[in-house]
């Protein structure tokens, strides 16, 4: 079994930024990619608020620039999905199917997915006007009407984003209440731009053939009643899932699933520390992702120099 001072469970901007800080630190960190290699970054299209690139820059690219920048400083990769995990004894020991490591320190930038609707449309359209990211798309939809899916917080969120661009804004919401908390419910249900659309689900997006959104297909809840609303974006927002499961039990979470952290990128564990949106239920952004790999690196870095 080989011993390691950094594995780092997660290949996304928080993951390979804390692979670039740690491997250039000399502590030859193992990468392990995970099931959704790259994270949200390579689902999306064109990046334009990530600090450094005027003109933007395709989520898939970037994912491939860091990954070259902490190469060259000699992080290993490795591609696979963490099986099991042992924190409770140190060196922790990290299972990826039937190999085995040990590790002085552990950054988890795991990340979380954004729950999608299940419709095989959707899984085509994504980065073609199916999008679940606001502050990473809504510029795209500037003078355009688009529909937001959910009723929470993230849907009250991102609805209230998108009045800055679109023309017009449909909530649409399985059931007549919302979610989300009372002062976004105000916010929403006052917002001219913003036009709720109740008891109704999206039964299909259109276009798949066009290869971009023109409409949805809605379903009335109450009645079954089928119709065609005509949109140029749809963003679903009913919440993420926190890639979290393999640490129950053994690291602190919130009630939802976020790992919490303490002081910086601590964890409850010493020696464990999680970045990214596997710890972030607020920002969520590809720098503040970066922000904090950056910060799980730095603490990793001064433990092990503690531990001598
Ligand atoms: P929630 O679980 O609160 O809300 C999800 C919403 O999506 C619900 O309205 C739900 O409908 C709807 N939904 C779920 N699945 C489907 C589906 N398959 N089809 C249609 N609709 C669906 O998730 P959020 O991400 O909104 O919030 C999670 C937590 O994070 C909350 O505690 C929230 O307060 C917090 N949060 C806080 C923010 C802030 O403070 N700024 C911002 C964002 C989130 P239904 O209501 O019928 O169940």
């Amino acid at each position: 079994m080989s011993m390691r001072d950094v594995v780092i469970i997660g290949s996304g901007c928080a993951g390979l930024t804390a692979a670039i800080y740690t491997s250039r630190a000399k502590l030859n960190p193992l990468v392990i990619r995970g099931h959704e290699a790259g994270g949200q970054l390579s689902l999306t299209t064109l990046v334009e608020n990530y600090p450094g690139f005027p003109k933007g820059v395709q989520g898939p690219e970037l994912i491939e620039m860091m990954q070259k920048q902490a190469t060259e400083f000699g992080t290993e990769f490795m591609e696979g999905n963490v099986t099991r995990v042992d924190l409770q004894h140190r060196p922790f020991t990290i299972e990826v199917g039937d190999k085995k490591f040990e590790t002085r320190t552990l950054i988890i930038a795991s990340g979380a997915t954004a729950k999608m609707l299940g419709l095989e449309s959707e899984k085509k359209l994504l980065g073609h006007g199916v999008s679940t990211c606001a502050t990473c798309d809504g510029y795209f939809f500037r003078d355009k009407p688009v529909i937001v899916v959910g009723g929470g917080d993230t849907a009250a969120e991102e609805a209230l984003f998108l009045t800055r661009y679109a023309t017009e804004v449909a909530l649409v919401h399985r059931r007549d209440q919302l979610r989300a908390s009372k002062i976004m419910q105000d916010r929403i249900l006052r917002h001219e731009k913003i036009k709720p659309v109740w008891n109704s689900v999206v039964a299909d997006v259109l276009d798949v053939e066009k290869g971009h959104v023109t409409g949805v297909k809605l379903k009335d809840t109450m009645t079954g009643e089928e119709t065609v609303m005509p949109t140029h974006g749809i963003f679903i927002g009913i919440g993420h899932t926190p890639t979290t499961s393999l640490f129950k039990g053994q690291l602190d979470m919130d009630s939802v699933g976020y790992l919490k952290t303490y002081g910086g990128a601590k964890t409850n564990v010493p020696g464990v520390f999680a970045a990214g949106d596997v710890q972030d239920s607020v920002y969520r952004q590809a720098v503040t992702a970066a922000g904090s790999g950056c910060m799980a690196a730095i603490d990793a870095e001064r433990f092990l120099e503690a531990e001598g």
